[in-house]
């Protein structure tokens, strides 16, 4: 069955309701997802060494929970994303997440000059670049087709995307909380073609604003359908929405601590047995909080990234770099096995 029809299917319909069974008793739920985790993947909580690198935050788009726009109106020049390279390899680095704003009339060249910068430094440097909207932005600019540019990214040295820009994949949301951004449609079409090329990709959901739970498990579910597809994602990251100097954060009540840990452990038993890898978002969730969602779901803390400037800007309190031997404390901590991971999740140390 075609995607378009099966999200408007019965089944579709059906699985929200069983879902939304969940809601009804949060601690067999808690006590649930941590049984299915520890089947999946036992008792080992990964994280990845890596460095952000934001390049620009000059953007021609307008999403009401951006607190990043146009805040400083910088954009890096080619020898300063080398340099930030270096320093990452220097540190132990073994992936680089490079994401921007949309700046103005960027097309595929633009994009493929800072993959080639990277790759000037580095030949190995796992590089996870561009998410969806980024795509679509560079491809309109270029009068190219999706598919086109996600091969000359790929051709240029690109290894796979993160999964964001997806916030809630509904269009009514969309409509309120990021109204020039993709669709629904565009967004999941750009991830299949990725995936389909052989590019893998994260997968997110940013939660906790005006969207309710009939939403969030109706994207978890498209998530999984997709998965079922391709087996293209690495990983699902739940992201609370941080509510701190943006339009959309005056008009809602942020999720408490309780409903982020119900969103890790439905998200956890709702993509078994497709989806393995479910991140707590320290950057978002905190240390503390994180450590609670490795209890009900969650087997991920995701990276160091040494810089983080899209959430610190909206209020997220949780830090922008926590270093190796935190990680592994922080794992320890709460009785599990810390292991680094490589962006696909091969077990390096
Ligand atoms: S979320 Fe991204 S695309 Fe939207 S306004 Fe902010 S920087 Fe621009």
């Amino acid at each position: 069955m075609r995607l378009e029809r099966l999200l408007k299917s019965e089944r579709m319909k059906k699985d929200t309701e069983r879902f939304k069974d969940l809601l009804s008793n949060p601690f067999e739920t808690f006590a649930k997802a941590d049984e299915i985790r520890k089947r999946d993947v036992g008792e080992i909580v990964t994280y990845v060494v890596n460095r952000n690198i934001n390049f620009t935050d000059i953007c021609v788009g307008n999403c009401k929970f951006c607190s990043f726009r146009n805040r400083r109106r910088y954009l890096l020049t080619l020898e300063e994303i080398k340099e930030k390279v270096k320093e990452a390899l220097d540190y132990g680095c073994t992936e680089v997440c490079i994401q921007g704003a949309l700046y103005p009339n960027a097309d595929l060249n633009f994009y493929k000059s800072i993959i080639e910068a990277v790759r000037d430094v580095s030949e190995e440097i796992h590089i996870h670049a561009f998410s969806p909207m980024e795509i679509h932005h560079m491809a309109k600019n270029s009068g190219l087709e999706i598919k086109e540019v996600l091969k000359e990214l790929k051709t240029a040295g690109l290894n796979s995307i993160p999964g964001t820009s997806a916030e809630i994949l509904d269009d009514e949301i969309r409509r309120i909380i990021c109204p020039n951004k993709i669709n629904t449609r565009q967004w999941i079409e750009i991830i299949l073609t990725a995936h389909r090329l052989g590019i893998p990709s994260t997968s997110t959901m940013m939660f906790g604003h005006v969207e309710g739970w009939e939403h969030r498990i109706r994207h978890i579910l498209i998530i999984r359908e997709i998965q079922k597809k391709t087996n293209g994602f690495t990983e699902f990251i739940p992201l609370p929405f941080m509510h701190r100097n943006n339009e959309l954060g005056k008009m809602v009540v942020p999720s408490s601590g309780f409903e982020d840990l119900l969103v890790i452990a439905i998200s956890r038993i709702i993509l078994h047995p497709y989806i393995k890898n479910v991140q707590a978002s320290w950057v978002k969730l905190g240390v503390k909080l994180s450590q609670v969602a490795l209890n009900v779901g969650a087997n991920d803390l995701g990276g160091t990234l040494m810089e983080e400037n899209i959430s610190k800007f909206a209020g997220a309190t949780g830090g922008e770099f926590l270093p190796k031997e935190e990680m592994v404390k922080i794992i320890k901590a709460v009785g599990r096995i810390p292991k680094q991971r490589s962006t696909l999740y091969e077990i390096l140390d």
